[in-house]
């Protein structure tokens, strides 16, 4: 339905009263002034009969002429007038020959006239066929009747002049009338613009500006009316606002969650989801709103998990695996969501990333399989040489010392593996940096007592030791563990190392500040792809070459976690066939 403007409704209805009322008032007025002016007419022409009485009555008594009388009179006065006898004669008449006149006796004017009263009648003339106005009064003497005296005027003469007045009324009445059109329009733009500015507010508040205040008109029911809407936007604003407060916050405590949340609904749509969680499925949190499950992460044993919780309104958990570039171990929660009225609303699963905490397994198991397995080779060839001692080599002097040689080198080797694993786990059991004793000392010291720890090896394979960079750098450093490190880094690099093939050790400093302590060999160099499990313990790039040079796979791990109890890290840079560079960074003092 077409709606109209509020000034399209008030404005007509007024101005539709007004011309009502106006038309009514114009109405009546003409009748009363109509009214008014027939009286007078009437009373005028009573007047002038009465004035013209005294001569037609003595006209009469004496037989004079009366029909000259009445056309002399009625040319002054502009009346017709009449004379009648008692019989209904008419013996004058101003604008008619009495001859031509019928008998007057039934006119209604004459007949009140001959019963001694004034006789009035507005009605049709037969004699001039027009309408007229009589006034008709009897002529007495003595108590005698002796005709009647009858004026008349035309009623059109009247209505003419009624005419011209009603013209005039109607002028003023239409200017009445312009004037109360625009003061109801004016009316009505007062009424409606206040009404007009509110649903203007109203519509700004819907599109979200409650800022807006509505100007409270001077009406009451207007001003009520903004005023109440003005509290209502107040109030609207504070309860988004605390939404919001809350929102926000609910938003910020799961975002900052280190546990990847889902939201769900019924049919398995992301409702929501945390930033932790698109880490983890790879995927971004606002894209995935409203998509489903299978489409935002391919796991079947997570869809399967939501499924359960869905079709069993009870929560679920488990572990699964995901693949987004590499294995990520999760611990799965599903919960079912559900309305406030308790009616199943879709699920909630959070996921924790156990990766970590698997690979720390994996590692712990991992050592102990690798600790045994490097304790029992020594350890079977000791038995076994025993084993062979016992059966009768030992009676044979030459086989009996070879094997006990070997059976010494052996031992050796269970030495250094186990003196290795204990330095580890002394390390890693008090290597905190905050427990341990640090001094501050200037690096090269400490790089030239390590140089001299391994100034036998090293002439052993003519190998030359280049100390290089500046001198005097300082650093916080624990001596005999720092030099454990220097030590177990130039090992390796003489191990590695062909005969006679030159080792550099530099320090120097960098723009930031960190100290760094740089190994550089021309050895054999190791392959890009074991670098990054380099440090692992046990690890070794060629473990048999590793065994014959009397290796543990213990030593970078060692130097590793030294340098991180110096609050330092170990960086390694090698190309095969080239050489390898292991720096130990510090921080700088
Ligand atoms: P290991 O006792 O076997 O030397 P490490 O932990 O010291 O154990 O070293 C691990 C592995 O890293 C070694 O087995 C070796 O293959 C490799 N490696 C270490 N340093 C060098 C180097 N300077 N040049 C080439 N390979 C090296």
């Amino acid at each position: 339905m077409a709606r109209k403007r509020l000034l399209w409704r008030l404005f007509p209805s007024y101005l539709l009263v007004t011309a009502v009322s106006l038309a009514a008032i114009t109405w009546f007025a003409s009748r009363l002034w109509r009214d008014f002016d027939y009286e007078q007419t009437y009373s005028s022409l009573e007047s002038l009969s009465h004035g013209l009485e005294g001569r037609f009555a003595e006209a009469l008594a004496r037989g004079q002429d009366v029909e000259a009388l009445c056309k002399e009179l009625g040319a002054k006065t502009r009346a017709r007038i009449t004379a009648i006898l008692p019989s209904g004669k008419v013996v004058g008449d101003s604008q008619e020959s009495p001859a031509l006149m019928d008998n007057h006796a039934g006119r209604p004017e004459i007949q009140e006239a001959m019963a001694g009263r004034v006789g009035r009648a507005e009605r049709f003339s037969p004699t001039l066929r027009r309408n007229m106005l009589y006034v008709a009064i009897p002529l007495t003497s003595d108590g005698a009747l002796h005709g009647v005296l009858r004026a008349a005027v035309l009623q059109s003469s009247i209505d003419q002049a009624l005419r011209a007045n009603l013209a005039e009324l109607a002028l003023g009445g239409l200017i009445v009338a312009l004037a109360a059109a625009a003061a109801s329009w004016w009316i009505a733009r007062r009424i409606s613009r206040p009404m007009e500015e509110m649903r203007r507010g109203a519509e700004r508040f819907a599109a979200g500006d409650l800022s807006l205040k509505l100007p409270v008109s001077d009406s009451q029911e207007i001003g009520a009316l903004a005023e109440a809407m003005n509290q209502m936007a107040a109030q609207l604003d504070d309860r988004i606002r605390a939404i919001e407060r809350q929102r926000n916050e609910q938003a910020a405590v799961l975002s900052s969650m280190v546990e990847g949340v889902l939201a769900l609904d019924a049919d398995q749509r992301v409702i929501w989801m945390n930033q932790a969680l698109g880490r983890l499925i790879r995927v971004d949190p606002q894209s995935a709103r409203g998509k489903s499950l299978p489409e935002v992460a391919r796991n079947l044993d997570l869809q399967r998990l939501v499924e359960r919780t869905l079709s069993t309104h009870e929560p679920v958990e488990g572990d699964l695996t995901l693949k987004e570039d590499g294995e990520v171990f999760v611990q799965a929660h599903a919960a079912p969501l559900r309305h406030a009225s308790g009616q199943s609303a879709g699920a909630l699963v959070v996921l924790n990333d156990v990766t970590r905490l698997r690979r720390l397994e994996q590692i712990r198991s991992d050592f102990v399989a690798n600790v045994s397995h490097e304790l029992r080779t020594p350890v079977t060839s000791i038995k076994g040489f025993v084993e062979t001692l016992l059966d009768g080599a030992v009676y044979d002097p030459a086989e009996a010392g070879r094997f006990l040689r070997i059976v010494a080198r052996q031992v050796d080797r269970l030495d250094s593996i186990i003196d290795d694993l204990l330095s580890l786990s002394w390390i890693e059991r008090e290597g905190a940096p905050s427990e341990m004793a640090l001094e501050e000392k200037p690096l090269e010291e400490a790089v030239r007592e390590a140089i001299e720890l391994c100034e036998a090896k090293a002439e052993a394979k003519s190998i030359r030791i280049e100390v290089k960079g500046e001198p005097g750098i300082p650093a916080r450093i624990n001596p005999p563990l720092f030099e454990q490190a220097v030590m177990n880094l130039l090992d390796n690099a003489i191990k590695h190392s062909e005969t006679g093939s030159p080792v550099e050790i530099e320090v120097s400093r960098r723009e930031c500040g960190e100290a760094v302590v740089a190994v550089r060999d021309q050895g054999c160099g190791i392959p890009k792809e074991h670098l990054p499990r380099l440090f692992e313990r046990f690890y070794r790039v060629d473990k048999a070459r590793s065994r014959k040079l009397g290796g543990t796979g213990l030593g970078l791990s060692i130097v590793k976690h030294i340098v991180q109890a110096h609050g330092g890290r170990v960086e390694v840079d090698s190309e095969v066939g080239r050489g390898s560079v292991f720096s130990i960074v510090l921080p700088g003092v």
